[in-house]
């Protein structure tokens, strides 16, 4: 079984996974981390609990430029829970990696206090779709660097009602960028956005519960 050092991330972040106690790639992990690395367009099909948030951040940890300070990555997550859960696994996988900073933007939470958040580098912003769109109308985010875009727990922003304001969010990232979606499910209205907005996507689907 390959292990995440074959599968192209580097080793300081392998030895945070080991402290952890993740040696194994999961079966999701191990399909979607190469090609997201090659820059590859994907949709990526698994059952909850199957280690999806770990499948993107990884392979996006190790794309990112820290030399630069604008946003590079960009994830959309249906809830704050999520979004609070997501950025705290990503700042935990870069704990032995100088300089990555990440954002979370969620409702609920004071807009003054994260508009004064908003101010230093950022270089993955993970957010809540409605609470992301009133900071981009504010002009206090800038979404026109995003390289990568992810689109997490698709089914779930589908059946909360936020595929208008995911359509309006991609229209502010540049074109070239590389998306990923991932879902338990996909129903026709994400396949739909997926055409929409993807490039020759690779469709990947594990089956069986893995982790
Ligand atoms: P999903 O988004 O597919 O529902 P998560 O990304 O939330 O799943 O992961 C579920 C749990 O599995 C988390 O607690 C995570 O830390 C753990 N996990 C992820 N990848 C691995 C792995 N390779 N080995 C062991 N546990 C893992
Ligand atoms: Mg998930």
């Amino acid at each position: 079984m390959l292990d995440f050092l074959q599968l192209g991330i580097r080793k300081e972040i392998n030895h945070t996974l080991k402290s952890l106690g993740i040696v194994a790639p999961t079966s999701i992990q191990e399909r979607t981390i190469p090609s997201i690395l090659e820059g590859k367009d994907v949709i990526a099909k698994a059952q909850t609990g199957t280690g999806k948030t770990l499948a993107f951040v990884l392979p996006m940890i190790e794309k990112i430029d820290v030399h630069k300070s604008d946003v590079q990555a960009l994830i959309l997550t249906p809830t704050r829970e999520l979004a609070q859960q997501i950025s705290k696994e990503i700042k935990r996988m870069v704990e032995n990696v100088e300089g990555i900073q990440v954002l979370a933007v969620y409702g609920g939470q004071d807009v003054e206090r994260q508009l004064k958040k908003l101010k230093g580098a950022r270089h993955i912003v993970v957010a809540t779709p409605g609470r992301l769109l009133d900071h981009i109308r504010r002009e206090s985010l800038d979404l026109s660097t995003v390289q990568m875009l992810v689109l997490d727990e698709a089914d779930q922003m589908l059946q909360m009602g936020f595929l208008p304001e995911v359509d309006d969010i991609i229209h502010e990232t540049l074109s070239t960028r590389q998306t990923m979606l991932f879902s338990a499910t996909i129903p026709k209205e994400i396949k739909s956005l997926a055409k929409k907005y993807m490039v020759e996507p690779e469709f990947i689907e594990v089956k069986a519960k893995k982790v």
